[in-house]
Formats: structure tokens, C-alpha cells, sequence
């Protein structure tokens, strides 16, 4: 595992400058991101995207493993042009670049892809980072991936605009629940303010990123909701709080999955409970279980204990069986990860 507490040393961000630098205008470059793709993923790696149009490289392709559908919120993002299907990804690219990317486990089919490019620099700010590729710009401390793919543009000579800047802001305020979270530092909002100077409209953001959902999905909310559970024992007493969501509840609302991304958080709000789960059907007894804890208990370590991986406060791994099941496993195994 990664161990970077101040964050990328010099000659990781040099090796990353010369990789981009060693290329030709015509190079084949790609750019990948985790599976289910968030604000970060997205926002990091088309910001970074269009950085290297900027520099004159014309043949730069962007790509996701797995089904091939951008949520709604960020189907608009400057850049999105640049998005293919994974099949379409460059078979042999000059150089590639990973972005909000843990573990090779999150690059699906794109995982040998990866490995056998000649150069791949990772840009990803997990505690869970398992150190894969050739050159790492790894920095559990960063609120965003998008923090690290900033500094790599600037470090590159890009000046930031608006089309940059907004993916960048996204990928900023998505990870960072809208400044609300504990890495929001005086340099996150500073380089908050970078990005609005060059004339974003960050209402218009939020509303677009943030309070846009359809009727279904807010009905499918309220189902959801209405059936969490409350275990004020759990967690040595600081309480746990859990739900569940199947395919035939996004079936009923004709809703597609990534409408599910963002229910922890209200679940995680429960005063009641220090941790909160998310157990979210992706498939016949296959299960994403999303972990948030406001403190009292590392689900990072948890979480990769049960062969997924994530933040200290926020993470999460895939489970097989029942929500119920994977409840109780999550629930015994809480004591044992206390901070
Ligand atoms: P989520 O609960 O899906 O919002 O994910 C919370 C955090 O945990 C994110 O930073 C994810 O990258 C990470 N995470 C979630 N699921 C997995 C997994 N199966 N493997 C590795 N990391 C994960
Ligand atoms: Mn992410
Ligand atoms: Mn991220």
C-alpha cells in the first residue's frame, strides 16, 4: 500500500511532466477512470483531457470499464466528446493515465490494458491505493483526485479555462460533499477559487450536479429510506444505520442505477449512528456495500479486509448473498476496525 503522507514526492511529478512530455503531437494517449464513474473519476479525467488538447495533442481518448452509461448529471461535462466505450479504447496507447483508481480491481477489463502500456501514471487520492502502475501521484491527504490532475496540468504549462476549470470543480465539490467534508482545507477552497475566477457559476453547478433528480428517483429515495434500520448496539455503542436497494426497486422507478450513488447520504445523517451502510444490488446476489463512519471506525480497513478498499471514513466493497448477511459480517467485523 501507498504510503504518502506529505503527498507525491518531486520526482514522481517530474517522471509524470517528462512521460507527457516525451510525446510526439500525435501520440495515442488514454485516459481511465474507476468503474460506475463519480464526479471525481469524470471530472478529473476530462479536465485532464481537454488540459492535453490545450498542449496540442490531438489523439487523446477517455474511457471507463464496464456498461457504458455517463449519469445524467455529468453527461454535460466539457470534454465529454473525448468519452468512448472501453471498447473503443486505444489498443496500444504511448502513454495512460489513471484516474480515482484504488486498485486494479476497479479497472474491470481495462485492468490488462493498463499493465501493459509502456508508461501509466496513476492519479488517485485513496488510502487503499495498492501502488499499481509505473509512475504514482498518489496522496491520501488530496479531496479529490481532481486535486492531483490540476497540479499535473499546471506543472504541464496549461492555463486553466472554464471548460477545464468546470470539470475539475465537479470532480472538487463532488468529493468533497460541497466542502462539507474534513479534508476541505484552505487549499481546497483555494483552488476552488482558481476555478470559479475563470467564470463558472457555481450555483448553476450545484443545482445541475446536486438538486436534479427525477420524481422516480426521489420516490425510489423514500423507499429506500423507509426501510433502514437503526442498531444503536452496534459499533461499541455508537450505532450503525442501514438499508438496502434492489434492481427491481430502480426496475419499479424506471430508474438507472446511478440514482443510488448518492443515497448513503442521507442515511449517514442519522444522528443515532456513527456508521451507516448502503448495500446496493448490482446483479443476482451480487452486492456494492457502501460504508460511511463519522469517526469511530476505519471502513477503508474494513473494506479491504472484505477485498474492496475506499477512505478511512468513506468506502466500500462488493458482497455476495443477502443484505441481511452482509449487514451482520459488516456489523461483527466493525469492533475489530475502531479507531
Ligand atoms: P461509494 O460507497 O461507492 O460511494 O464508495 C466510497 C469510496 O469507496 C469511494 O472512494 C470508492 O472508490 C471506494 N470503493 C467503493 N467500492 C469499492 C470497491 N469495491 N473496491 C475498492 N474501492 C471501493
Ligand atoms: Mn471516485
Ligand atoms: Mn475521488
Amino acid at each position: 500500500m501507498i504510503d504518502q503522507s506529505t503527498g507525491p514526492a518531486a520526482e514522481q511529478w517530474d517522471a509524470a511532466v517528462a512521460a507527457v512530455r516525451a510525446l510526439g503531437g500525435d501520440a495515442e494517449i488514454q485516459l481511465v477512470c474507476h468503474v460506475s464513474p463519480d464526479g471525481d473519476a469524470l471530472g478529473s479525467m476530462l479536465g485532464f483531457a481537454l488540459g492535453l488538447r490545450r498542449l496540442g495533442f490531438t489523439r487523446v481518448r477517455a474511457t471507463f470499464p464496464g456498461e457504458f452509461r455517463v449519469p445524467t448529471p455529468y453527461a454535460q461535462l466539457p470534454g465529454v466528446a473525448m468519452l468512448v466505450p472501453e471498447q473503443a479504447a486505444y489498443r496500444a496507447p504511448a502513454l495512460v493515465l489513471v484516474f480515482d483508481v484504488a486498485g486494479e480491481s476497479r479497472l474491470g477489463g481495462l485492468a490488462a490494458q493498463v499493465a501493459a502500456a509502456p508508461v501509466s501514471v496513476v492519479l488517485d487520492h485513496h488510502a487503499s491505493n495498492t501502488g499499481f502502475g509505473t509512475i504514482q501521484l498518489v496522496d491520501p491527504h488530496a479531496a479529490a483526485t481532481s486535486v492531483l490532475a490540476e497540479e499535473l496540468v499546471t506543472r504541464l504549462g496549461v492555463r486553466l479555462d472554464a471548460e477545464i476549470a468546470e470539470c475539475f470543480y465537479v470532480a472538487l465539490a463532488t468529493d468533497t460533499g460541497s466542502f462539507k467534508f474534513d479534508l476541505t482545507t484552505v487549499a481546497v477552497h483555494e483552488l476552488a477559487a482558481r476555478l470559479i475566477a475563470t467564470g463558472l457559476r457555481p450555483g448553476d453547478i450545484s443545482r445541475r450536479i446536486f438538486d436534479s433528480r427525477p420524481f422516480g428517483a426521489m420516490k425510489l429515495t423514500g423507499e429506500v429510506l423507509g426501510r433502514a434500520v437503526l442498531d444503536p448496539a452496534a459499533a461499541g455503542g455508537r450505532g450503525l444505520v442501514w438499508t438496502y436497494a434492489t434492481l427491481a426497486d430502480l426496475a419499479r422507478h424506471e430508474q438507472p442505477p446511478y440514482v443510488l450513488d448518492t443515497l448513503i447520504d442521507p442515511v449517514r445523517s442519522v444522528a443515532e449512528a456513527d456508521v451507516s451502510v448502503l448495500v446496493k444490488q448490482v446483479a443476482e446476489g451480487e452486492w456494492a456495500v457502501s460504508l460511511r463512519s463519522k469517526g469511530a471506525v476505519d471502513v477503508s480497513r474494513l473494506a479491504i479486509s472484505q477485498g474492496g478498499g475506499g477512505h478511512r471514513l468513506a468506502a466500500g466493497f462488493t458482497g455476495h448473498g443477502e443484505p441481511g448477511d452482509l449487514v451482520d459480517r459488516v456489523r461483527r467485523l466493525l469492533d475489530d476496525y475502531l479507531i
